[in-house]
């Protein structure tokens, strides 16, 4: 009986400890849940976008890098901005775009965006045509027009109408459910020197009332200019660092440019925004004493360039890469079409398993709460993202150690129009309210296009950031604590 008692007491004591435990890092999480800033995640995705497209390696990109490089030192962090090779980049100082007959047409041209690589033209008047058969290019009959695109072109076919002597090309936004009907998705042309033709990006309403005219064999008139700049150009990467008590740490990243050389509000000043959010809010609890000194430092990092730059650090890393405890990305987590879902890729990724269970863990705790995620879930692989660089396949590729880094990406909206994933086997989480076997990823309406502004994503769905903030952070307090 003794015994018995001397063991129960034990069990009690335990589970009283175990408790104590359990409760003081619950007060830790919403203490810090509690400083995430949904008024500051909006206002630095204004104050990004205001600053042009934050291309690596442009004045624009400098000018993000110069404001990033203020915030996170403000926030008491040790900053270190890397440069990278030379690239090429582009920026527009202005252009123009206008129907000049039919007069009906006047009006038509809204939010139709330059091409990346446009060549400078000075004001030109032309009349817009549609694309001949490629047979009938050499007969000269095309030289000063422009042409109307209704699909993207190859290099090669670029060049014939370079060749033909085109003056201007227009291109038609596909047509997507709920996308770019009154705005463009943004194409570039090819990273280049010598792109002799400039490419305008329409919307499929303009696009569509061009075709309808041309059907009823008006003559189109159109006047365009462009003022460019293409030349060679260092991207730049910040990287501030919540020193931990090991020099092994978590890099948790954004890419600092609208890779689609718009506004990019979403893909990926929100991003950026998040990273800043979580550096003021974990930086600022370590300096006031709320919480500890991290076991495990913490880097902050903004890519001067999605890819390109990523690349460029794990090459520069190549000796240290096993001191990377995980990457947590973020690319586009501002919007969202037609869900409230926080997502977290690559579950298909054995070595995420651990970082990834701990995401699906909180995602399942904190769902429907008060100031937290309607739906949550870990999808599989989609790639085209900074995280991607860091896994086994894309390090062998750089020839540098294949260590095996847990790195993920988190968002609530990818590409422009809903897609549908088998769920990887072993990941359906409670926090999801779709189909148990299957994942439909939510996407952006803007994606990569001249409206991908603060008021079309991040300010109608500011919930989208706060809750990225939120889970990333708390699974940094369960993890590099
Ligand atoms: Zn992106």
């Amino acid at each position: 009986m003794k015994i018995l008692s001397c063991c129960l007491t034990r069990v009690l004591l335990l589970v009283a400890v175990a408790l104590q435990f359990v409760d003081a890092q619950a007060i830790v999480e919403t203490r810090f849940a509690s400083r995430v800033s949904q008024q500051r995640l909006l206002t630095t995705v204004r104050e990004l976008v205001k600053l042009g497209n934050r291309w690596g390696g442009t004045e624009s990109g400098d000018r993000a890098v110069a404001y990033l490089e203020r915030k996170f030192k403000s926030f008491g962090l040790h900053v270190e901005v890397i440069e990278e090779p030379e690239r090429l980049v582009f920026t527009h100082t202005s252009w123009s775009l206008r129907v000049e007959e039919p007069k009906g047409l006047r009006r038509l041209i809204k939010n139709e965006w330059l091409a990346g690589f446009s060549p400078s033209v000075a004001l030109t008047k032309a009349e817009l045509v549609g694309l001949p058969p490629w047979e009938d290019l050499e007969d000269n009959s095309l030289k000063g027009k422009a042409i109307l695109l209704e699909s993207s072109l190859t290099d090669r076919q670029y060049q014939r109408l370079a060749e033909a002597g085109v003056s201007a090309l227009l291109l038609i936004s596909p047509r997507l459910p709920g996308a770019y009907t009154d705005w463009a998705l943004i194409e570039n042309l090819k990273a280049s020197e010598t792109n002799r033709v400039p490419l305008f990006n329409l919307s499929r309403n303009s696009g569509e009332a061009l075709i309808a005219a041309l059907e009823r064999r008006e003559k189109i008139v159109i006047s365009f200019s462009a003022l460019t700049k293409i030349g060679w150009g260092r991207p730049k990467t910040v990287v501030a660092t919540l020193p931990g008590k090991r020099d092994s740490y978590y890099l948790i990243c954004a890419h600092g440019d609208a890779d689609s050389g718009g506004p990019g509000a979403d893909d990926n000043a929100s991003g950026v925004s998040g990273v800043v959010e979580l550096a003021r809010t974990l930086g600022g609890m370590v300096r006031t004493r709320l919480i500890p000194q991290p076991e495990h430092s913490i880097k902050f990092v903004v890519w001067g360039a999605e890819i390109y730059s990523t690349q460029h650090y794990v090459r520069s890393n190549a000796d240290e890469l096993e001191k990377i405890q995980a990457v947590l990305n973020y690319d586009e987590i501002g919007t969202g079409a037609t869900r409230n879902c926080l997502y977290f890729e690559s579950n298909d990724v054995e070595h995420n398993a651990r970082l990834l269970r701990t995401l699906e863990q909180i995602g399942e705790e904190y769902v429907g709460k008060r100031g937290f995620w309607e739906e949550a879930t870990t999808n599989p692989s989609q790639g085209g993202t900074d995280s991607y660089v860091f896994l086994p396949s894309w390090l062998r590729r750089l020839r540098v150690p294949e260590v095996e880094i847990p790195s993920v990406t988190i968002y609530t909206g990818a590409w422009n129009e809903l897609k549908r994933l088998p769920q990887t086997e072993g990941w359906h989480s409670k926090a999801w309210k779709g189909p148990r076997d299957t994942v439909y990823v939510d996407f952006s309406a803007y994606y990569h296009s001249s409206l991908d502004i603060p008021e079309r994503t991040t300010e109608r769905e500011p919930f989208n950031m706060t809750w990225a903030v939120k889970a990333v952070g708390i699974a940094l307090l369960r993890l590099a604590w």
